[in-house]
């Protein structure tokens, strides 16, 4: 079938899913394969529980005309959220970045929703089905797209660009993170960078952080560009006040106080606040916007728990993630503080020295106890106590509880460090 075939009947049945669990009534399922399932064996189902056509790639599974059978599911699925998006009204922002993605994206969505219809990626959706999956969501009338894109190998990024072919774009920062897949810092900075070349090719717009020096140096002389800076020198001048711990900014005599703990989410807010500019939001709506976003997902959250104040950052870590949080919580106020740290993945050969590298910073901070927990961790040199497994720090939390104070909680996904609450 071709695409314009396959768009004819999903603008009649918008509502597409990629799961089998989770069928919308009257949508389009998309029979996906992965490793250890095949989608067309679940078409069937999906049928049955509501869907009004299942497109399928293998041709045995094919029952009535309900299955539409083409060359590969997965490219139909790319290939329609492209022609939809081409076919939409719809301003299509799309960012990246080593850290910050999903924050910033939920930034600009609270900020720009203030006056427009504005969808965003849900939740992480920002790989190769979730951007397709995320231009798919734009209705009649949508008027802003906010497009998170996620990579950790070359290439990935331009791919993604080339779907969403966004009018507008933002990276937030270059890290370290997937350093393994993307063959060190340099490799980082290489692979996020296909989305300026994705905009500068076609003379998109690019958002920027003008303090940021690799931004400064991959954007100079293209002239279609909009930055912030906490000083003059670009377009427009925002502000950072202080983080204690949360974020506050100002902008044209207008202070925000963002709910985001650590200077590192500055960038997050301030990028929200100059989009709003930039699309004439009012300053007083995009404090509103920004004021009411509160983290969730185990990013960046402030809990209290058993006279605990906990600084849940679970959701992922990397070596530069790990170090701006480090550094913020150092500088949040209270005497007796506690962390507990996880192991860093994707690091590759620098696996070692990174976490040895991030041992060494909580090291030298003033500390009540410094809990290390996984394999990499384990390996290094460090003050502090080491848990080879998440089971052996439950098991001596259960023994020793911790102090009062506060404590930092962060590591990557697959530790899943929020189990820590369970036993404060
Ligand atoms: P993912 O790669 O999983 O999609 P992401 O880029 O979407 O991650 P977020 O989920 O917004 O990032 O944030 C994850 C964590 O990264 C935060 O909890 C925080 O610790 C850290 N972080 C957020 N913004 C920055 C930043 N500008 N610089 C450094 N670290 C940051
Ligand atoms: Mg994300």
């Amino acid at each position: 079938m071709t695409t314009e075939a396959l768009y004819q009947i999903f603008l009649k049945h918008p509502s597409v899913s990629t799961d089998s669990r989770n069928i919308p009534k009257d949508g389009i399922f998309f029979a996906l394969k992965g490793p250890n399932f095949n989608g067309n064996a679940f078409a069937l189902e999906a049928l049955e529980k509501g869907a009004s056509f299942a497109v399928i790639d293998e041709k045995e599974y094919r029952v009535d005309e309900r299955f539409i059978l083409v060359g590969d599911v997965l490219t139909s699925l790319q290939q329609l959220g492209t022609h939809h998006r081409l076919h939409s009204g719809a301003i299509i922002i799309s960012l990246t970045g080593s850290n910050g993605k999903t924050t910033t994206k939920e930034l600009i969505h609270a900020v720009l929703s203030q006056k427009y219809r504005t969808i965003a990626t849900s939740g992480n959706l920002n790989n190769h089905i979730g951007v397709p999956l995320t231009l798919l969501r734009i209705r009649e009338n949508t008027e802003i797209a906010v497009v998170e894109m996620g990579a950790n190998h070359q290439k990935e990024i331009e791919f993604l660009s080339s779907l969403a072919l966004p009018d507008h774009g933002y990276i937030t920062n270059f890290g370290k993170a997937h350093l393994e897949g993307f063959g060190g810092v340099e490799g980082v900075i290489k692979g996020k960078s296909e989305l300026y070349t994705n905009l500068i090719s076609r003379n998109a717009h690019i958002f920027w952080n003008a303090d940021d020096p690799i931004q400064d140096g991959k954007l100079k002389g293209y002239p279609n560009k909009t930055g912030f800076s906490e000083g003059a020198g670009a377009d427009q001048k925002i502000e950072f006040q202080d983080a204690t711990p949360l974020v506050r900014l100002k902008v044209e005599n207008t202070e925000i106080q963002t709910n985001l703990p650590g200077k590192y989410n500055f960038p997050n807010a301030a990028i929200a606040v100059l989009m709003g500019m930039y699309f004439r939001v009012s300053v007083s709506q995009i404090k509103k916007g920004i004021e009411a976003y509160l983290p969730e997902n185990n990013r960046s959250q402030i809990l209290e728990k058993n006279g605990l104040k906990i600084y849940l950052d679970a959701y992922n870590a990397n070596p530069t993630s790990m170090k701006a949080a480090l550094e913020a919580f150092g500088q949040t106020p209270g005497k007796v503080k506690s962390v507990v740290l996880g192991d860093m993945f994707e690091l590759g050969e620098s696996a070692a020295e990174e976490h040895q590298a991030i041992a060494d910073i909580a090291r030298e901070m003033e500390l009540e106890e410094r809990y290390f927990v996984g394999e990499n961790f384990f390996k290094t040199q460090v003050k502090g106590q080491k848990f080879r497994t998440f089971q052996d720090l439950s098991a001596h939390l259960e023994q020793h509880p911790l102090k009062k104070g506060s404590v930092l909680i962060k590591g990557s996904r697959g530790m899943a460090l929020e189990r820590t609450l369970e036993f404060l």
